[in-house]
């Protein structure tokens, strides 16, 4: 009767390079103001059109491969995938199989290790738009999408709930987003998600996999995968195997059935006789391992260490302003650096508009003039103690939660200008 879920993940990434995988033409197919005006003979498929790979492409899914702990494998080779679809002329797309730019990998979660098969470069195809012309149904295809540089990251099927999955793909957008290397805007489509899905019993590796496509929201891949999980059981209870298909995913409807999955065979994968094998020199992996940014990763290790708090340290490393920010105020005044962290993770002040010094100013004289005085501090503290009889007798029997509405009245009293730390030490000794 207990099923767990075994799936895994398979993320498309637009990468923002100026221009496509394979020929000059512009990349910008969100940005163009009419269809098929970035295209030319080789990304529109016409015989005789040569490719020629994307220097700059293949330095971004290395500096992927890189920030996902992937190998870099020395040699790598691009191979078409045959099938057919009107947004593909080609009848291939070119991408690779057998030595893709990126091996292995890893993503941690607080559910356990992701790891990733591999991470691959290929094109995307052109651009379906199903529409209603002159009252006919008709399909037009725009080209400005096709062989825009994309990857693919391939995990093995180690994501084991909806909580994992997601905390997964959210990281992998914020690494990549901090690579520099794709808006990985969803709604746009430059950010795309699979889910291969099975059940086991005993956690062995099922001999079936459903994949689910066109996925693009984190929640409705969680909403993919409940709705799989229900279906298989309820195959799976009758003593049936779920047919290996893809289908797709429909709000309101869950997935529904596509096509049976071909098998690998079917796409007759060979390498691209007009792409020679890429080798990736030392030097030349040198150079990239240079310009690759710092990782949300390691900066929040390097906020802790600077005594920001962890819920801070959350936020600020997802924003490369935010952390200069702090750390140009770590070099003015180390004392202040989680004081200000909180300010700016609290909304607390404009951070984009007031200056790191001039906010360490401000905060430096507000603390200066701080009522630190026990002895002005004791009669204020007395009065709001009488004042209330029964809170002190509900403190009294053990509920010190209510230590808060003293301190409170106190700062009523001394309109905000008692020391917070001074007070909380004087009322709970007070009070005893
Ligand atoms: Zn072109
Ligand atoms: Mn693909």
């Amino acid at each position: 009767m207990t099923y767990s879920i075994v799936c895994g993940a398979e993320i498309h990434v637009e990468l923002k390079t100026k221009s496509k995988m394979f020929c000059g033409c512009k990349n910008d197919p969100f940005g163009a103001p009419k269809p098929n005006i970035y295209t030319c003979p080789v990304c529109l498929g016409m015989p005789g059109g040569l490719p020629v790979p994307n220097k700059q492409a293949i330095e971004d899914v290395i500096k992927l491969g890189l920030a996902f702990n992937c190998e870099i494998p020395k040699v790598s080779h691009f191979d078409r995938k045959h099938y057919f679809y009107p947004d593909l002329p080609k009848s291939y797309q070119i991408s690779q199989k057998d030595e893709p730019f990126c091996l292995g990998g890893y993503v941690d979660t607080s559910f356990g290790r992701v790891r990733l098969n591999h991470i691959h470069l290929e094109e995307d195809a052109a651009k379906m738009h199903h529409e209603v012309v002159d009252g006919k149904k008709v399909s037009l295809i725009d080209f400005n999408r096709s062989s825009v540089p994309l990857v693919e990251i391939v995990t093995e099927p180690d994501i084991k709930s909806v909580e994992q999955a997601k905390e997964f793909l959210k990281k992998v957008r914020d690494i990549v987003r901090a690579v520099g290397v794709s808006d990985c805007d969803m709604e746009k489509g430059s950010m795309r998600l699979e889910a291969n899905v099975s059940l086991t019993k005993d956690g062995s590796l099922p001999p079936y996999k459903v994949e689910v496509k066109n996925i693009n929201s984190f929640r409705f891949y969680g909403m993919a995968m409940e709705y799989e999980a229900k279906r298989q059981q309820e195959i799976l209870e009758k003593g049936e195997t779920p047919i290996q298909e893809t289908r797709g995913f429909r709000e309101g409807r869950g997935t529904v059935s596509q096509r049976g999955k071909e098998g690998l065979a079917d796409y007759r994968y060979m390498p691209d006789p007009d792409l020679p094998p890429i080798t990736i020199s030392e030097q030349w992996l040198n150079s990239i391992k240079k310009d690759l940014p710092i990782l949300p990763g390691a900066l929040e290790g390097i906020l802790l260490k600077m005594g920001v708090d962890k819920n801070s340290t959350d936020v600020i490393a997802k924003n490369k302003d935010m952390y200069q920010y702090i750390s140009h105020v770590e070099k003015i005044d180390k004392n202040l650096v989680k004081k200000v962290a909180a300010d700016i993770v609290n909304k607390k002040f404009d951070w984009m508009k007031i200056k790191p010094e001039a906010y360490l100013e401000e905060l430096k004289s507000k603390q200066s003039s701080l009522i630190v005085d026990e002895n002005i501090l004791k009669p204020i503290i007395e009065k709001v103690i009488a004042d209330s009889p029964s809170i002190v007798a509900q403190y009294q029997a053990g509920k010190t939660g209510v230590l808060g509405f003293f301190v409170g009245n106190v700062m009523k009293a001394t309109q905000g200008k008692a020391d917070p730390s001074v007070v909380n030490k004087l009322l709970s000794n007070m009070l005893k």
